[in-house]
């Protein structure tokens, strides 16, 4: 439209000029200001067009876009029911955790969670917002907090949150706490036990307070065993996000490990075997978390193996998907592990029965601690073993390229 009205009147100017109604200076004048009009563009075009846009992709989102943008992208699970408690609409979470089809079913035929049936009965009743805790054991552990609102047209909202992961991580802790208590406990115990002894009924029998002392020691070992483990423990995971960039000579590694094991390994008579590819030497990771994967691997297979037996420390064939890692197995002829109990014995304080049954001593972190090792060297262990005919535990890490 300016565009029209500054043509017209530059136009309309030179006429006038062309018949010397005005003067050069006027005409000049006038028309630099309908050249300044042609040019103009109003800056509120922009916002106009940018306006127009949004309301543009407003019109083009329907109903259901909006729900697949939002309502289907929550992890919470969403349902409302009408008044008779059938389900009027599931979101994509509610779907995954409790099977497709839910709409047009009633609620207690679809989730069979007795308290939350009740919630929703008394919030039916007094209209009041009713916030639940459910734990489930069966067939899998989950933890919900369920809120439960009185909506308009006497429908019902269900918001359900899960907050599994969160719940086992803290039923770990407390069951770390409550487990690395009683550890601690039990040597601790058994040391006031003979203090007492020492100082009453045997303070004059020189021979009995000799025997009581080397117990004591042994039990103080213990605790600062489990202490020490304990704080390499939270040590490791503390440190597991940190990046590990150094070049490891794991060869050296296990030959420095054999060496400290030496005194135990020719007290029990047994046979070590290395056999490392000397292609595949070189690690990327950390020497002294490293050596502490291989000591409690080889310390594990002199404890649990009997004298005159043979252990083998070698390069194996990488099995695994990881590209460019080499494959490191501690083989030995011991005790073996009941196949109930291989994935079990990376668990904190995890110790089998028939090492129980044999009193060998051990504080049941070393393989917790070796797998986190491992986890921050993005590495992992692969455990196979029968009862009785020996254990192989492969360590897999990658190499320098
Ligand atoms: P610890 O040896 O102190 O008990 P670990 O975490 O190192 O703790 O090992 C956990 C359990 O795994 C042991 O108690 C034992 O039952 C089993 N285990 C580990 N290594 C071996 C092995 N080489 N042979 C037989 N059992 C083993």
């Amino acid at each position: 439209m300016l565009k029209i009205i500054s043509t017209i009147g530059f136009l309309v100017t030179l006429i006038l000029f062309l018949n010397s109604n005005i003067t050069v200076e006027i005409l000049f004048i006038i028309n630099t200001f309908f050249i300044i009009i042609f040019f103009y563009k109003p800056i509120s075009t922009k916002t106009y067009f940018q306006k127009n846009n949004i309301e543009t992709l407003g019109n083009k989102l329907t109903k259901n876009d909006l729900q697949e943008l939002f309502i289907n992208q929550l992890e919470d699970i969403i349902i409302i029911l009408n008044k008779f408690n059938i389900i009027t609409y599931s979101n994509k979470a509610a779907v995954e955790n409790f099977g497709s089809n839910l709409e047009g079913k009633h609620i207690g035929s679809q989730i069979r969670i007795p308290e939350l049936l009740d919630a929703i009965d008394n919030n039916k009743i007094d209209k009041e917002l009713k916030k639940i805790d459910i734990e489930l054991k069966i067939p899998v552990f989950k933890f919900y907090k369920i809120s439960i609102i009185s909506i308009k047209s006497d429908h019902t909202l269900i918001i359900i949150r899960d907050f599994t992961e969160m719940r086992k991580s803290q039923n770990m802790r407390s069951d770390f706490i409550a487990n690395a208590s009683h550890e601690l406990r039990t040597p601790l115990v058994s040391l006031k036990g003979f203090l007492e002894t020492i100082t009453d009924s045997a303070k004059d029998d020189p021979k009995s307070q000799k025997k009581f002392l080397e117990i004591m020691k042994s039990e103080a070992n213990k605790m600062e065993d489990l202490i020490e483990d304990l704080m390499s423990l939270s040590r490791i995971e503390l440190q597991e996000h940190i990046k590990l960039k150094d070049k490891v000579d794991i060869k050296e590694v296990i030959e420095n490990v054999i060496l400290l094991n030496s005194k135990k390994i020719s007290e029990k008579k047994l046979n070590i075997n290395l056999d490392i590819n000397e292609t595949e030497r070189f690690v990327i990771g950390d020497k002294e978390k490293l050596s502490a994967v291989f000591l409690n691997l080889l310390d594990n297979a002199i404890k649990y193996s009997n004298n005159s037996k043979s252990i083998k420390i070698k390069s194996s064939e990488n099995k695994s998907n990881l590209k460019n890692y080499t494959s490191i197995s501690v083989i030995d002829e011991g005790f073996g592990i009941a196949t109930e109990d291989i994935h079990r014995i990376t668990e904190r304080f995890f110790r089998a029965d028939n090492i129980k049954k044999l009193k060998i001593e051990g504080t049941g972190l070393g393989l917790a601690i070796t797998k986190h090792i491992l986890n921050q060297h993005k590495g992992e262990l692969k455990i196979s073993s029968k009862e009785g005919n020996g254990s192989e535990f492969t360590v897999l890490l990658p190499l320098v390229s």
